[in-house]
């Protein structure tokens, strides 16, 4: 079984798991403070880049 770096949030700090079946792209949410994240790999390993959440347009 692989063992997959537990990246951090860059919001909270928090640790956000990381499936060990993830994709380049798949979005993952910090259960903390909800931010979402796009992954990526670099050299073998998980990076999270802040996604751009599509923002549902409320009218506020
Ligand atoms: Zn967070």
């Amino acid at each position: 079984m692989q063992t997959i770096p537990m990246p951090k949030c860059e919001e909270c700090d928090a640790g956000i798991s990381v499936p060990g079946d993830a994709v380049e792209g798949e979005i993952v949410t910090c259960p903390d403070c909800g931010a979402g994240f796009e992954i990526s790999k670099k050299d073998g390993k998980f990076e999270l880049k802040p996604a751009q959440t599509v923002g549902e347009d409320w009218g506020q």
